[in-house]
């Protein structure tokens, strides 16, 4: 078992580090925010997840696993140091490696022995190479790094940079994490890639080992193209509503087919989160940089802008203004069980309907308090922003309503109740959550994505079993 430390404890690190420690490894968690450490001393996660607490609170009490902000403790003897932390968009679409930057430098300036920095956070392709060459150049100067196969006599200390992309999905995290589809390594010497696979033998995973470069490139690949299978269906389903078409038949048509599969076929309001809008944007960018057009990945971007506002231009043409309105909106969040608002639609919404003068009734399970930091209680432009716990609050007397997100409490809405609760019942939902002759039986004015007939005409027949039984 190997003396593991993380480098920030977001929504990577911090499940990273609590799953190493499950499976027998000795790991510390640093991050550099002092209110997050001392929750979770407590046993508190600073993020919503799934599962999260109870093997915080296990592997804490084990002795497993603890948090610092004292990097110099947590790194200075660590077998490995796994780097979490952010790469936010820059205003041109690049990655922004200054957190990056910055734990390579206090990594450089604190290990004592061999050490393999492994970096988890999602980097343009290119970056793992620099920030060896930065470690490298920080090193203290009576320590000399020794990189790849070069490992020679008279050298102090090696170390050594891997990649190892994360692939989780924000709400259900730790159950990603202890049974990913795959692990993928990106190292350039034998003693990196021997250390990360016996750090991942516990796991019991696929591992796909590659070089660095090409571990780099998978993750963006993987995260684009899944962005762009979104898109694809967003964008069908926009012509689905001009053609008459309806979208989640269309989806499951196509998803019988094993070459498309089933997953990520929901049309809707757009992906949202800290990863799909910015590892499009970051990919285009390195595309860029290179002089290469990435017209696919420009074409998910551009969809996905689109498609954000696209139910509140509807709603707009519908009732000419909002002010003054009630509006009713339920979802902040970019996807259910999560509290992350990053790049969420309501984020391209709320300031909007703020703008034409609405008077919002926002719910959410758990989103409310991150989204209060940005928008607090009150009057914001010309309209203003109210907070609620009961959907029916949000609902009662409201001339709108508008879904962002398919939490469970919001699918459990039924159709009446709106027609009950809001004073005109007119709902716009991003999440098609509701059958379109349903809501309109029930005297709701329903407007969804890519669905304008109903999903009444979609019949499978089953193949049948063939019975041998009795043939001879
Ligand atoms: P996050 O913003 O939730 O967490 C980053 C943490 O790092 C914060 O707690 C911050 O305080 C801490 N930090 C910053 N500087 C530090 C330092 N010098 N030392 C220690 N801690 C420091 O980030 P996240 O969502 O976990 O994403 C991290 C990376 O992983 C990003 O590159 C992201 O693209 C990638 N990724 C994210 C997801 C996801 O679903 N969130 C999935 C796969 C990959």
């Amino acid at each position: 078992m190997y003396n593991i430390a993380v480098a920030g404890t977001g929504y990577v690190g911090l499940v990273a580090g609590v799953c190493f420690a499950e499976v027998g490894h000795q790991v510390t968690c640093v991050d550099i925010d002092e209110s997050k450490v001392k929750l979770m001393k407590q046993g508190i996660s600073p993020i919503y997840e799934s599962g999260l607490e109870e093997l915080m609170r296990k592997n804490y009490e084990a002795g497993r696993l603890n948090y610092t902000t004292d990097y110099k403790k947590a790194y200075k003897n660590a077998d490995a140091i796994f780097i979490g932390v952010g790469t936010p968009e820059k205003s041109d679409g690049s990655a922004d490696l200054t957190y990056i930057a910055t734990v390579a430098r206090q990594i450089a300036e604190t290990i004592e022995k061999d050490c393999l920095v492994v970096v988890k956070s999602t980097v343009p392709v290119g970056t793992n190479d620099k920030v060896e060459q930065f470690i490298y150049d920080f090193l203290p100067h009576e320590e000399e790094l020794i990189t790849g196969n070069d490992f020679g006599v008279g050298k102090k200390i090696r170390v050594e940079v891997a990649s190892n992309p994360e692939f989780l999905a924000q709400g259900t995290a730790v159950r990603d994490t202890l049974n990913a589809a795959r692990i993928i390594i990106g190292t350039e010497s034998k003693w990196a890639e021997e250390m990360l696979m016996k750090i991942y033998e516990p796991f019991n995973i696929p591992i796909v080992s590659v070089n660095r470069r090409s571990a780099e490139m998978i993750k963006y690949a993987s995260n684009d193209f899944l962005a762009l299978k979104i898109s694809y269906m967003n964008d069908i389903a926009n012509l689905c509503e001009l053609v008459g078409a309806n979208i989640q038949d269309v989806a499951i048509g196509m998803s019988f087919d094993d070459r498309i599969g089933s997953k990520f076929l929901n049309a809707g309001i757009g992906y949202g989160g800290s990863c799909f809008p910015k590892d499009t944007k970051a990919l285009k960018y390195l595309a860029e940089q290179y002089g290469y057009d990435l017209k696919t990945i420009k074409a998910a971007i551009d969809v996905n802008t689109e498609q954000k506002t696209k139910l509140y231009q509807k709603a707009s043409k519908r009732l000419i203004t909002f002010n003054g309105l009630k509006v009713a909106v339920l979802g902040l969040t970019f996807k259910p069980g999560t509290d992350d608002l990053r790049e969420s639609p309501s984020l391209d919404n709320i300031p909007l309907l703020l703008d034409q003068g609405a008077s919002i009734f926002a719910y959410d399970p758990v989103g409310s308090d991150n989204f209060r930091k940005k928008y607090s209680e009150g009057k914001h432009k010309k309209g203003n922003i109210t907070y609620v716990k009961d959907i029916k609050d949000a609902l009662n007397g409201a001339n709108v309503c508008f879904i962002f997100t398919e939490w469970d409490q919001i699918k459990a809405v039924k159709p009446e109740d709106y027609k009950k609760y809001m004073k005109t019942p007119l709902v716009y939902d991003g999440r098609n959550i509701y059958g379109v002759d349903y809501m309109r039986e029930c005297g709701v004015e329903y407007y969804s994505v890519g669905r304008p007939i109903s999903k009444g005409n979609l019949s499978i027949i089953p193949k049948k079993e063939t019975d041998f039984s009795g043939t001879r």
